[in-house]
């Protein structure tokens, strides 16, 4: 499937699988679909360094997540109890699902 990278969705439960936060796992923030990047809470963190403002008087260096690429993560897999491979399938009600090729559990439940 050509957009096979676009499954990941704002909610998600991720695991890292490349880069320092391998092996991680957290709750995606936000999705950038055009950049294949999403956002995962507490992982990839970077340093910013910030101006003084009217709320932080000082300035100085804040910790943030940066975006990763989406293709370093996986969904993370309840029954499988780490990252899997996701497969998409149409029920018969014509919602597309998404599944666990490992297990076939679906990740999307109604
Ligand atoms: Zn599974």
């Amino acid at each position: 499937m050509a957009k096979e990278h676009n499954y990941i969705k704002k909610g998600d439960q991720v695991v890292v699988i490349a880069g320092k936060d391998s092996g991680k796992t957290g709750r995606v923030l936000r999705v950038f679909p055009k950049k294949l990047k999403a956002i995962v809470e507490r992982v990839n963190f970077v340093k910013k360094h910030t101006k003084p403002s009217q709320q932080n008087q000082k300035g100085g260096i804040i910790e943030k997540e940066a975006p990763l690429h989406v293709s370093n993560l996986l969904l993370y897999c309840a029954r499988c109890e780490k990252g899997a491979r996701i497969g998409f399938k149409i029920l018969e009600n014509k919602t597309k699902v998404r599944y666990c090729k490992r297990c076939n559990e679906l990740m999307d439940k109604s």
